[in-house]
């Protein structure tokens, strides 16, 4: 195999040198990141299926626009001073294979039903994301994985390698970023006709809403539907225009791990002359990725687009104000979001000190939490899962420091699907590890399934409203 970009080392040869005549090819700076560390990049197995996948994806039309990412960070910068919510979930890794309609619109419905309770819940409007359309580089805790005493390279999400566990599945091919990129287009074109076309017309999202507390089990949510149902006759009342309220703004986020891809698809913006990352709208960086001096930082440094970082629990708060000086030095209102994700055992003893110390310098950025990745265990028959209590708990943590400190809680970062999967444990109509068995579909991280997610949102608009 030839070794393009190993992990961990700088990488040697510029693969793009020949390629990389269009879109932002001579903006500086927007290639040092091939000189610094860089981890959890693939080995591509042939260099010329990698260069002309660049080269292609170098010249293909953006995925997202300028003006729209513009549009996010100042819906962002809102959300940062407590005037918005953010609500951003999706799968840990999409998939080629279920891009399918049916999925993709079950978890845009999933996230506007959402969307209608936190609005109501928060009193204040919610910015609706997706982890969705581009979702398919995963970062591994092992490069290999054995099974029945075969090894072979680990699954790095779908833009890398398939999931089957064959040698010619596990390789890594980078003409699957071409297909990652038409699949994102497809995903996105499916999303924007969704929200632009009446699929998410307030009422019709509110009728969805009340099949989850018409199940027995949902009955404790029942007076918040009714209210808002209520909040509904009301604005009707008063004549407001619900055509209006048929269309809303969604964005498109993703993991920016593959620094080849992203890359390729950044572009300069006519209007400025400022490069931006047109891959999606809001992109982060991992927690195992964020390293100061390394690739990562350094690449999304240099985008316009709003960046988050994933802040796990082991992050000091001279961490965060390097992060903040490196990312976001003219302190941008909307520009940088942390995203913290350290544990329900952790969040109230760890995520104060980091807090005090962003705010005790001037900075403000959004903060974010994400339930999920701190509160992974294995269940007893040996599923990946999380339970439902924990994450609540982590969410609950996560208002509990912020209201303590008088800072902002400004939304929710959630691995989650529209599709009755089995995957987390608990809920009030409650997933035992037995239905893992037949209903357990996620190809990596444990996703909240759609009346968990439901249940989440109603639990945290309790918990806003209060
Ligand atoms: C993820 O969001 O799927 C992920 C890998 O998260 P983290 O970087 O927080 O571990
Ligand atoms: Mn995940």
């Amino acid at each position: 195999m030839t070794e393009l970009t190993a992990n961990t080392a700088p990488s040697t040869a510029d693969p793009l040198a020949s390629t990389a005549q269009s879109g932002a090819a001579n903006y500086p700076g927007l290639d040092a990141w091939r000189d610094l560390p860089i981890s959890q990049q693939p080995t591509w197995s042939n260099t010329e299926v990698f260069k002309a996948s660049v080269k292609e994806l170098s010249v293909v039309p953006p995925l997202v626009f300028a003006g729209e990412v513009d549009v996010l960070r100042e819906r962002l910068a809102a959300a940062a001073q407590g005037k918005a919510f953010l609500l951003q979930g999706g799968d840990c890794a999409e998939t080629f294979e279920a891009a399918t309609a049916d999925k993709i619109s079950a978890r845009v419905k999933t996230i506007l039903q959402m969307a209608v309770v936190l609005t109501y819940g928060a009193a204040m409007p919610v910015i609706k994301m997706g982890r969705m359309a581009g979702q398919f580089a995963k970062p591994r805790s092992s490069n290999d994985e054995t099974r029945d005493g075969v090894t072979l390279p680990a699954y790095r999400g779908d833009i890398v390698n398939g999931y089957d566990f064959t040698p010619e599945s596990r390789a890594h091919d980078a003409g699957r970023m071409l297909k990652a990129y038409h699949t994102s287009a497809s995903t996105l074109n499916l999303i924007r006709a969704f929200t632009q076309g009446g699929f998410a017309d307030l009422r019709l999202v509110h009728q969805w809403n009340k099949g989850f507390t018409e199940n027995p089990a949902h009955a404790r949510y029942e007076s918040l539907a009714r209210d808002i149902d209520r909040a509904i006759s009301f604005m009707d009342s008063c004549g407001a225009d619900f055509e209006a309220l048929k269309r809303v703004e969604f964005f498109a986020s993703h993991e920016a791990l593959l620094l080849d891809y992203e890359r390729a698809l950044t572009r300069i913006d006519s209007r400025t002359g400022l490069p931006y990352d047109t891959s999606a709208h809001f992109l982060w960086i991992g927690e195992r990725t964020r390293e100061l001096d390394h690739a990562h930082v350094d690449f999304l440094s240099r985008v316009r687009n709003p960046i988050g970082v994933k802040l796990g629990p082991t992050t000091s708060g001279d961490d965060a104000l390097r992060l903040i000086d490196k990312l976001d030095p003219n302190r941008e209102p909307g520009r940088l979001t942390f995203i913290t994700r350290m544990g329900a055992g952790n969040i109230r003893e760890k995520l104060p000190a980091v807090v005090e110390r962003v705010t005790s310098s001037g900075a403000q950025v959004l903060w974010v939490t994400d339930p999920m990745h701190g509160n992974t265990v294995t269940s007893p028959n040996g599923y990946k899962t999380r339970n439902f209590d924990d994450v609540i708990d982590e969410v609950r943590g996560f208002f509990e420091v912020h209201q303590a400190l008088g800072t902002v809680p400004g939304g929710l970062h959630v691995e989650m699907t529209g599709d009755d999967v089995a995957e987390c444990l608990g809920g009030a109509d409650p997933i035992d590890q037995d239905a893992f068995l037949d209903r357990y579909e996620s190809v990596c991280d444990p996703r909240l399934n759609h009346m968990q997610s439901l249940e989440m949102a109603f639990l945290v608009a309790g918990a806003l409203s209060r």
